[in-house]
């Protein structure tokens, strides 16, 4: 059975396994979820995790490095944070429409009453996150997993390869060994990812229970829907017209074991070394490409973030029935932006950053407490969407490279 199989099998069963046991026997639940399901989830999660910060130190090296002279380096570098910035903004304007449209927040009774304990985690200013991408330790930087840090160390070292070149081959060689020896591993851990997957779904769904997911059935059901359609529409077309006219369900069933371990994962950071190897195995994406672009989209491209982010705002301006206007939605734009750029890779972080947007147009920070019970199932939905943008973006970058070069060629 191919592995894309059985981790959708994966996923179906510990949902069905989740519920089920929620529904009928939590005291069952309890007792699997702290011997059978959480630790399968964690063993599997280490699994990947340990590879994270080795692969993108490496990867982007050698993806500086293989990218060639910075003119190259600096075009793609353009290219790929220009997609990024704008496909943010094109999930937001869906994520917001769909909201505005079918009102969430006044479909029920919420109660806010309850909501005035929470206290919003404070959202690291987006300034310090721009001043902190220069690691003054970068050993430090990788014992912390700061991934901005370490993609800005190691485009430091790529770039010094590529300008000392034959000096430094040895180096270079060496790095490429060890990327494949980390990519080696994220096959043999990738065997393992049926039964991770599986723990992790039951875990999260049965605890979470039916009833949270009823009360918030419409925000729920549109935040899946706007992710939906921008998967489809953005990403689809990406790679139809500006991906050499790859086909869009190809395109996703290719990457679909990635999405999975993402869904069950909730972290783009973790399952890096996996979306990697899939684009580069099953999308054909060139591994220069993929280096450079995807460990970047993990860390900066947050799309199905954005998205929540824009639909919980809307949604709890309307609980509380405050109107926005057309400024403040612009605000709202800008700040979601943002904040979908300063989300870490990791499970619920989307939810602290979303305290920013809120604070900027004054809403009210505990209103988040309200989305709080199901966000975890939602973690889920985006961060494979989120992953998914990075290779739309690599289909495309890649396209246009090729372009470019047969142009180039036939100039000669
Ligand atoms: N879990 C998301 C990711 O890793 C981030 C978030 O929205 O919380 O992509």
């Amino acid at each position: 059975m191919k592995l894309t199989t059985k981790i959708v099998i994966a996923l179906i069963a510990g949902a069905i396994v989740g519920i089920t046991l929620n529904i009928t026997a939590p005291g069952v639940f309890d007792v699997l979820d702290t011997w059978l399901f959480s630790p399968l989830g964690k063993i599997f999660l280490n699994l990947i995790s340990m590879l994270v910060i080795p692969i993108v130190l490496f990867s982007i090296i050698l993806g500086f490095n293989g990218l060639g002279e910075p003119k190259h380096l600096g075009r793609i570098g353009v290219r790929t944070i220009s997609y990024f910035v704008c496909t943010t903004f094109v999930a937001l304007a869906i994520g917001m429409s769909l909201a505005l449209i079918f009102k969430p927040g006044e479909a029920g009774e919420f109660n806010t009453t309850t909501t005035s304990d929470y206290e919003a985690s404070e959202a690291p200013p987006i300034s310090e996150t721009l001043l902190n991408i220069i690691p003054s330790n970068p050993f430090e930087a990788m014992s912390s997993g700061d991934m901005l840090q370490i993609i800005v160390f190691a485009g430091f070292i790529g770039f010094a390869l590529t300008v000392l070149g034959e000096k430094t081959k040895g180096v270079v060689n060496l790095i490429q060994q060890g990327n494949d020896i980390m990519m080696y591993l994220v096959g043999i851990v990738m065997k393992f990812a049926p039964y991770g997957t599986f723990g992790l779904l039951a875990s999260a769904i049965g605890s979470q229970g039916l009833s949270a997911i009823k009360a918030m059935g419409l925000y729920m059901t549109i935040v899946l829907v706007a992710l939906i359609i921008h998967s489809f529409i953005m990403y689809g077309g990406t790679v139809y017209f500006f991906g050499g006219k790859r086909n869009p369900l190809k395109f996703f069933k290719g990457f679909a074991p990635a999405m999975g371990v993402a869904f069950s994962t909730s972290s783009s950071n973790a399952v890096l070394p996996v979306s990697m190897e899939v684009a580069q195995k099953n999308l054909k994406i060139p591994k220069t490409i993929s280096s450079f672009v995807q460990p970047l989209g993990a860390t900066i491209n947050m799309d199905g973030t954005a998205i929540m982010q824009g639909v919980a705002t809307i949604f709890i301006a309307q609980v509380y029935g405050i109107d926005l206007s057309f400024g403040q939605l612009l605000t709202v734009v800008l700040t979601a932006v943002l904040a979908s750029i300063g989300t870490a890779g990791v499970p619920g972080v989307g939810l602290i950053m979303l305290a920013m947007v809120l604070q900027s147009v004054n809403l009210p920070v505990e209103g988040i407490a309200l989305i709080l019970g199901i966000d975890r199932l939602l973690d889920m939905a985006r961060t494979a969407v989120n992953i998914t943008g990075d290779a739309a973006c690599a289909a495309w970058i890649t396209e246009s490279e090729r372009k470019r070069e047969l142009k180039e060629n036939t100039a000669q």
